[in-house]
């Protein structure tokens, strides 16, 4: 299905070059997974699993990059490149660090796709004198629950932007007030901002707030596993009626609002005013504060529930610094010799992302970066 108009970003200038192909259940999702998964097992080119990356090994003199030394059971592994190295190790999801770092408005966010990028690639590259680039661009922030117990977010059906649920939902940050449209249907986690698309204001911790008939509407969490690593790898069994989430104090519970919010650490009289400046603006049936156009039912019966939400990202697009060959560069734009990289270490995108661009560039930039090195001369 080839669908140009459904690109993301369609005002700005270039997007006419952008053909967006999207069928998640004829060609995506794990499908896409399963070819390129059999690019390597039908040539059985050997994955060494749990042995990350965490050197790159130079010539001290022509810089030339000669293999990699990384990390099995706790003991180094060296491994010679035959003609160069290609970086294709992620982003820095799960790398709180980094992400206080370089990513603007967020002091954390959580990974909702694989937890084990923490930015090896980018340390790598740093030690052996590359450039970074586009480090600031992610796709997020979106708001998700989080728990300790496992590594990546749980998307939260009710704010999906064109699902409807029974009952009340407001979202709050931590002075007890309101901050955004709910249901807007953001792109990527970036919210036109005076006319410009930037990054979604999280103001954390933020907690959903909703009533019993929202609780006993329906399972709070899609786990239809489609995407992302908590429904496909963890396939926690959400329960249907939130009981179990419940006991495990993942919601939250008060008889009024006012004690609820005693539970969740915010002032009661905050919280109170907000939800009942709420619940008039839906019985006037606008939100004069942030326009938001679905749900607009009051948070009427108890008790009432909170959801601590934290912020969520689907990648990072920054990384060393690739020319078109797809070699990676230093500061001074010459190559490292014998260095490349590929995906989303180090994307293309700078600023904002066009949805679905990242795979994209994974068949791209793989392609140019396998060829280049398969061009270099083999070392003796
Ligand atoms: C929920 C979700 C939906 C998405 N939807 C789309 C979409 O519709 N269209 C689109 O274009 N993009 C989408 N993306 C983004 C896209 O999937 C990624 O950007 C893309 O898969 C990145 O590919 P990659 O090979 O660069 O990195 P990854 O696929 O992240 O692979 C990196 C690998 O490196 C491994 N690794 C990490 N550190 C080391 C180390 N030190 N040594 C060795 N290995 C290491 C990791 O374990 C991982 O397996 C989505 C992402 C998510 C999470």
């Amino acid at each position: 299905q080839h669908q140009p108009e459904g690109i993301e970003y369609p005002e700005l200038p270039g997007a006419t070059c952008v053909h967006k192909f999207h069928d998640g259940p004829t060609y995506g999702y794990s499908f896409t997974w399963k070819r390129f998964e059999s690019f390597v097992t039908e040539r059985n080119i050997p994955v060494l699993y749990e042995t990350p990356g965490r050197e790159l090994i130079q010539d001290g003199e022509t810089r030339e990059i000669i293999g990699v030394r990384a990390e099995k059971d706790g003991k180094s592994v060296f491994i010679k490149a035959r003609r160069g190295v290609v970086l294709t190790c992620g982003g820095f999801e799960n790398n709180q660090e980094m992400i206080r770092n370089y990513l603007p408005g967020v002091s954390y966010c959580y990974p909702s796709g694989t937890p084990y990028n923490e930015g090896d690639g980018i340390a790598m590259a740093l030690s052996v004198g590359a450039d970074l680039w586009h480090m600031n661009n992610f796709a997020g922030p979106s708001m998700a629950l989080k728990v300790p117990e496992f590594p990546a977010t749980f998307s939260i059906q009710a704010l999906h932007f064109a699902k409807e649920y029974p009952g009340g939902m407001i979202i709050v940050g931590p002075d007890g007030g309101r901050f955004y449209d709910e249901k807007f249907k953001h792109r990527h986690g970036k919210v036109p901002i005076n006319g410009v698309w930037s990054p979604m204001h999280v103001p954390t911790p933020m907690f959903m707030v909703f009533d019993q008939d929202m609780m006993s509407a329906a399972p709070l969490y899609n786990k239809n596993p489609n995407r992302g690593w908590t429904p496909i790898i963890t396939r926690y069994d959400w329960s249907d009626d939130n009981s179990a989430e419940l006991e495990k104090g993942w919601i939250k519970k008060g008889e009024t609002i006012e004690d609820l919010a005693r539970t969740i650490g915010l002032d009661p009289a905050a919280l109170g005013a907000t939800v009942e400046r709420w619940n008039a603006q839906t019985a006037a049936g606008e939100d004069a504060d942030f326009g938001r156009k679905l749900m607009l039912s009051p948070l009427a019966k108890g008790p009432f529930y909170a959801m601590e939400l934290s912020p969520s990202m689907i990648n990072t697009q920054g990384g060393p610094r690739r020319n078109e060959k797809a070699r990676v560069l230093r500061p001074d734009g010459t190559p490292i010799p014998r260095l490349y990289s590929a995906g989303e270490l180090g994307s293309i995108y700078s600023y904002l992302y066009q949805g679905t661009g990242n795979i994209g560039e994974c068949l791209a930039f793989g392609r140019i970066a396998g060829r280049n090195v398969a061009a270099e001369t083999a070392w003796s």
